[in-house]
């Protein structure tokens, strides 16, 4: 069995090490030079739309699959003749266009924040007297990280806000004031059998993912975000691991996004459940029966971002994943994971580790 990986980041690194354990070789895409799937995988270094490399891909492997959601949709289409590409493309499309996530989310009944579409300077206007402030103006495609983002908290900030982000397709989104983040992460394999992981309690700094812990005890919560990620596996008829990311607002929940493919928030899984979402994925595109989401007992994760602080290594009975991307400031070098026995205990372990990683790092 061959997978081709369309992207060689340290997603499909993680999915390449789970890979080898099924027994299943991956090629990679990706014009970068030694990016961290190199370690397990050839990689094709050519642009993600080359017509020879995806030919290729489409030529050799069984099944062709994806790490990150701005793969040109239009790559998808040219070989999805020839060879099986999952999750669809359907789906990726919808992902790409934070418009019409939301229009997906609203179809689906699946509760989100108040948005409305900026076109225009007097759009933000409008914007304001419908949402109130403050609110927060998103580029619609290519964001990521809370990149592509400005927080309007005042009247006066409308001219900087057009400034920095007028000339892009926007959108305002009301600004949510949760209780704290979610993720709930589900896989659906080719026959429509679906799996659900427990839920993540994710915190963000900066836009960025800085730690993540599963199980999360609120059963209700989780009850409705698997409701919410099956509606979606079906409607899209999805085959592959998807990511939803929910604020929790009391005992509401309210969609912030979807990822089409292994997510961040979803690490933990490697050590802290019975099948990881990386080996999940795999089952799912191969058409395997899926493995357990049970949890190995209570996982916390923390990303190493920037640097990797030596003393982030000497910390015992940690997992350490080092992705091989060299050191630059807001990038996402590795994670660890560190397991307790009951909630407190982990929440004790996370803390110092990332009070050493955040500690140590330049
Ligand atoms: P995003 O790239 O849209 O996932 O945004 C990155 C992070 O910014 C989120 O995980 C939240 O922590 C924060 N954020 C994004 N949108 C909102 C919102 N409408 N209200 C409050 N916080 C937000």
């Amino acid at each position: 069995m061959r997978i081709g990986i369309i992207g060689a980041g340290q997603l499909g690194q993680m999915l390449g090490f789970a890979a080898r354990d099924l027994g299943v070789e991956c090629v990679f895409l990706d014009p970068s030079d030694q990016p961290p799937a190199a370690a397990c995988g050839h990689v094709i270094q050519r642009p993600f739309d080359d017509t020879m490399a995806l030919s290729e891909l489409a030529a050799t492997c069984d099944v062709v699959t994806y790490e990150f959601e701005n793969v040109p949709v239009e790559a998808l289409h040219r070989i999805e003749d020839k060879v099986a590409i999952y999750p669809p493309a359907g789906a990726l499309q919808h992902s790409q266009d934070r418009l019409a996530e939301k229009k997906l989310f609203d179809r689906l009944g699946i509760p989100l924040p108040g948005y409305h579409v900026i076109d225009t300077r007097n759009d933000l206007d409008a914007a304001v007297d419908k949402l109130g402030l403050p609110l927060v103006i998103k580029t619609r495609r290519l964001g990521y990280d809370g990149k592509g983002q400005f927080v309007l908290r005042e009247q006066a900030d409308i001219d900087t806000a057009w400034q920095t982000l007028g000339g892009n397709d926007l959108i305002a989104e009301q600004w949510v004031p949760f209780d704290y983040e979610v993720s709930c992460i589900g896989v659906r394999n080719v026959d429509g059998d679906i799996v659900i992981y427990p839920l993540s309690h994710n915190v963000h700094e900066g836009g960025i993912l800085r730690t993540s812990r599963s199980p999360v005890d609120a059963p209700a919560l989780a009850e409705t975000a698997e409701q919410y990620v099956r509606t979606m596996l079906e409607h899209l008829d999805y085959v592959g691991t998807l990511a939803l990311e929910l604020f929790v607002c009391g005992d509401e929940l309210l969609a912030n996004e979807f990822a089409p493919r292994v997510h961040n928030s979803g690490h933990w899984s490697i050590e802290g459940s019975a099948t990881s979402q990386f080996e999940n994925h795999l089952r799912a595109i191969l058409n395997r029966p899926l493995g357990s989401t049970a949890s190995v007992g209570h996982a916390g994760m923390v990303n190493l971002i920037g640097d990797i602080p030596a003393a982030a290594l000497e910390i015992d009975e940690t997992h350490v994943h080092d992705y091989g991307k060299s050191p630059r400031p807001g990038r996402k070098l590795g994670h660890i994971t560190v397991i307790g026995e009951a909630p407190a205990e982990r929440d004790k372990f996370l803390d110092t580790v990332y009070r050493i990683v955040t500690q140590s790092s330049c």
